[in-house]
Formats: C-alpha cells, sequence, structure tokens
C-alpha cells in the first residue's frame, strides 16, 4: 500500500482531472485532502477501501430548466441544480442558492463543505446543496413566486422529508421558502419536514433565521472563553447584511461586543460607534433597501464602496458573512498587521486557501465555515425533528440547544486538533472530524 500521503495526492490529482473547470470544487478540496492525511495515517482501513475517492464523488446531481414569465409576459428560462452529495449520515440536507454566480461548481464546493458541516453537528444528516442563476434581485414579487413555483415543480421529483430537505441561502429567504413550499405540498401532500427556514406561521422553528449568526458567535465565545476571555468590549468587522450578517451582529451586541460594519456586494458601511441594528433590519428585512440607504438616515456613518476587507482599522474579531472568498490574501495581511486575533466565518469558504493558510501561520484563530456556521444547520435539523413531533419548541429551549452544540462543535475541533499535533488549527480539527464520522459510517454501509 502507498503511504497515506501519496494515496491523497492522487487522489487529489484524480479530482483535479475529471473537474477541470470547477475552480470553487477544486478548492474546496485543495483545502480538505491535505489536512486529513494525518487521520489517513492512522487508519489504512479508509486507504484500503478507497473511501476519499468515494466522499469526493457526488451520489447524484441533478440539474434541470427552469421556465417561467417575468412581469413584462416574457417568456425567461434559468438553470436549476440540486446536489445530493453524500447520504451515509442521514438524508440530504442544505440549503438552496439563488444568486447569478450559481454553477455547478459552486454548489459542488458547497455541498461538499456542508457533508462535514453537518457530521459536526452530531446530528442524522447527510449533504446536499442546491440553487439557481436565478437573482431575485430587482424582480417582483410576483415573479420571484413564479420562478420559485417552476423551480419546485422539478425539484418536488427529488426530495421528501426523509429523502431531502432543502433550506434557504444567499437569495433565499423566508419568502422564496414560502412559496417553493407551498408548491411542493401542492403537488405531493404536506410535509412541513420537506423543507427548513419555514416561515413560523407554518412549522419554522424558533430561533432558525438567528441561529448561523448567533452560531458564529457563539462559536468565538466558546473559543474566547478557553482563552479565559470573552467578547465584552471586542470591536469586530462584520461583512455581508443579509441573514446572517444580522443576526451576527445581534448577537455581538447581545454579548457586549462592538461590530462596526456591514457589507454588500456594492460597498460597506463603517460605523465607528456600532452598527445600527434596529435600522438595518429595517432596511434589509422590510424594505429590502441597498446599504446606500444607511447613511442617508445614520449621516455619522461613512458608506465606502468596494471591500469590506480593504478598510484599515484595528479590529480583534472578524466575520465575514457575505460569500465564497471575499477575503483574499492582502486583506489576511491588513488583518493580521491591524491585531486580529480571530476569523470566525458565517459565510461558506470566505476566505481564499492562501488567506485561510495564513492566518493559521500567522497564529490567528481561523474558525473554518463548515464548523462555525454550522448553527443554521444544526437548527434546521432541530427543525425536522419538532416537525415530526408536531411541535414548536420555545426560543430559549432553541438557542440554548444552539449554544450546546456549537460549544461541541468547538470542542471537537480543539481536540481533534491536538489529538493530531496541530494545536489551534480548527481547519484542520474540523476536516478530521467530520471526515472521520462520515468515513466510518461509509465503510459500514459498503461499497454503495
Ligand atoms: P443573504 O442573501 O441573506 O445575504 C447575502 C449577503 O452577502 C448580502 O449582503 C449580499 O449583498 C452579500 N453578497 C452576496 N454575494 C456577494 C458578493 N459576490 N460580494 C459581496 N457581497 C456579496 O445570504 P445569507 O446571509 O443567508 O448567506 C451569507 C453566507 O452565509 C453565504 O456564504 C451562505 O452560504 C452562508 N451560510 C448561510 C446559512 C443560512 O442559514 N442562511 C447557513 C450557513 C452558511 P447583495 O445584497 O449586494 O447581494
Amino acid at each position: 500500500m502507498t503511504n497515506a500521503s501519496e494515496y491523497a495526492k492522487k487522489v487529489q490529482e484524480n479530482i483535479h482531472q475529471g473537474n477541470s473547470h470547477e475552480t470553487e470544487f477544486l478548492q474546496a478540496i485543495d483545502e480538505f485532502v491535505p489536512t486529513i492525511i494525518p487521520f489517513l495515517e492512522n487508519h489504512p482501513e479508509y486507504q484500503e477501501k478507497n473511501i476519499l475517492s468515494l466522499v469526493t464523488e457526488p451520489e447524484r446531481v441533478i440539474q434541470f430548466r427552469v421556465p417561467w414569465m417575468d412581469d413584462q409576459g416574457d417568456w425567461q428560462v434559468n438553470r436549476g441544480y440540486r446536489i445530493q452529495f453524500n447520504s451515509a449520515l442521514g438524508p440530504y440536507k442544505g440549503g438552496l442558492r439563488f444568486h447569478p454566480s450559481v454553477n455547478l461548481s459552486v454548489l459542488k464546493f458547497l455541498a461538499f463543505e456542508q457533508i462535514f458541516k453537518n457530521a459536526l453537528t452530531g446530528l442524522p444528516i447527510g449533504g446536499g446543496k442546491g440553487g439557481s442563476d436565478f437573482d431575485p434581485k430587482g424582480k417582483s414579487d410576483g415573479e420571484v413566486m413564479r420562478f420559485c413555483q417552476s423551480f419546485m415543480t422539478e425539484l418536488a421529483k427529488y426530495i421528501g422529508p426523509n429523502t431531502d430537505i432543502p433550506a434557504g441561502d444567499i437569495g433565499v429567504g423566508k419568502r422564496e421558502i414560502g412559496y417553493m413550499f407551498g408548491m411542493y405540498k401542492r403537488i405531493k401532500q404536506y410535509d412541513a419536514g420537506v423543507m427548513t427556514g419555514k416561515p413560523l406561521e407554518f412549522w419554522g422553528s424558533q430561533g432558525r433565521k438567528e441561529a448561523t449568526g448567533y452560531g458564529a458567535v457563539y462559536f468565538a465565545k466558546h473559543l474566547l472563553a478557553d482563552l479565559g476571555e470573552t467578547l465584552e468590549n471586542k470591536k469586530a468587522i462584520v461583512s455581508g447584511s443579509g441573514n446572517v450578517a444580522i443576526y451576527c451582529i445581534e448577537k455581538l451586541y447581545q454579548l457586549g461586543a462592538t461590530p462596526v460594519t456591514c457589507s454588500d456586494s456594492n460597498g460597506f458601511i463603517y460605523d465607528e460607534a456600532g452598527i445600527d441594528l434596529e435600522l438595518l433590519k429595517e432596511l434589509k428585512e422590510v424594505h429590502r433597501e441597498r446599504l446606500t440607504e444607511y447613511i442617508k438616515a445614520r449621516p455619522s456613518a461613512q458608506y465606502v464602496e468596494g471591500s469590506v476587507w480593504n478598510l484599515d482599522v484595528e479590529v480583534e474579531v472578524a466575520f465575514p458573512c457575505a460569500t465564497q472568498n471575499e477575503i483574499q490574501i492582502d486583506s489576511a495581511k491588513r488583518l493580521v498587521k491591524n491585531g486580529v486575533r480571530i476569523v470566525a466565518e458565517g459565510a461558506n469558504m470566505p476566505s481564499s486557501l492562501e488567506a485561510a493558510d495564513y492566518f493559521v501561520a500567522s497564529g490567528v484563530y481561523y474558525c473554518p465555515g463548515k464548523a462555525a456556521n454550522a448553527g443554521g444547520v444544526a437548527v434546521s435539523a432541530l427543525e425536522m425533528s419538532q416537525n415530526s413531533q408536531r411541535l414548536q419548541w420555545e426560543t430559549e429551549e432553541v438557542d440554548q440547544k444552539l449554544d450546546g452544540i456549537m460549544k461541541h462543535i468547538y470542542e471537537t475541533c480543539r481536540d481533534t486538533a491536538i489529538a493530531h499535533d496541530a494545536k489551534d488549527n480548527f481547519m484542520l480539527g474540523a476536516n478530521i472530524a467530520g471526515f472521520a464520522k462520515v468515513a466510518q459510517a461509509m465503510a459500514i454501509q459498503g461499497l454503495v
């Protein structure tokens, strides 16, 4: 048998050859594979069964046409996808993203990360992801509804409460979930558990919309507790102004920190006194406005075009909560120069590979998305439990469970890193701990 390192390299090369145009997927693979070599060295049985090749190949990729009519009566078409990547630990679970940048590569990277994220939660869910290159921005409610209905007409053939349970992601919030759920119900039957992130009015979970942002902050809280510190009086950079960013900012305030930024794809707000959360919610959640409106209501703040990661201010903690590859190496260097100690990723793969490696090499506590943002899917799994029980738990109960799950994930990453002589390397800890669970289940289930 070749040694673990050669085996992993060979598998990695094969993946590159077979998916050469899928840049984001390859980036996720290149981050993942080298970190699990120490584990493979101790577990030749998984190399014998070639589990690494199996786990990096999706079980099923579904692609379909989504025709819909715009408000002018013109016929439009978008592309829809669902990646059912791995069901070793349970039914496929992962969000739907509606954004013009969506393609197979982006969804495969997201679905791949989702497998290990879901494993880390300790809950019985496999990994999947889906979406469309449809852009809900600037569309009327009617257009969004017609698109969602058409999308679900096709997707409904492949999902179900015990098969594949989609949720939201970029561009998919409670409005889109509502329209898709309505169509699923019309085609199939009323299955509350077929989607999560549902509005509270029909069997959504308390605390789900807050869960990803809150969870990322809880991860940082537990890390700081280990260092004998709290978030009290710490200044934070947050990117994004969507679902994850808003509730990250809310929890930071609750724990005594001061989030001074938020952003969208055009620019960012720098509010030295701290982001006005109520104003941000009003603009984004009620009126779907751009951030340029923020400074009209709050002239003391600054609006700057471009990436928030160009901002040159001293901060201790950073929460990237927008999108993949928003932090490139230059921004990583700037953050380190400005004293950042913790980077906790609310978004998926917001740091480029080079940036992530730089954080780790610089002694920054780098908390990768698949661990730090797992709170969202964890509460989605709790929503599934509630739907099965025909019950809706109280907010406090869900929030307590979320905090406990994030503590468990943090400790798992920490302890797994230590056990592999890589103290504080949470990327390695998360990858090995997630892979170990999935590989074990796959090996037991045989060659399927
Ligand atoms: P939303 O659609 O609610 O918000 C996305 C935010 O990111 C918006 O402010 C958006 O700005 C910004 N953004 C999107 N694309 C870009 C870009 N190319 N450059 C700069 N900014 C951009 O999505 P979510 O908050 O739900 O998701 C944010 C991240 O968190 C994603 O990486 C997602 O995968 C991840 N995540 C989400 C979970 C959830 O529960 N929702 C769970 C786990 C991870 P604009 O309005 O200009 O597009």
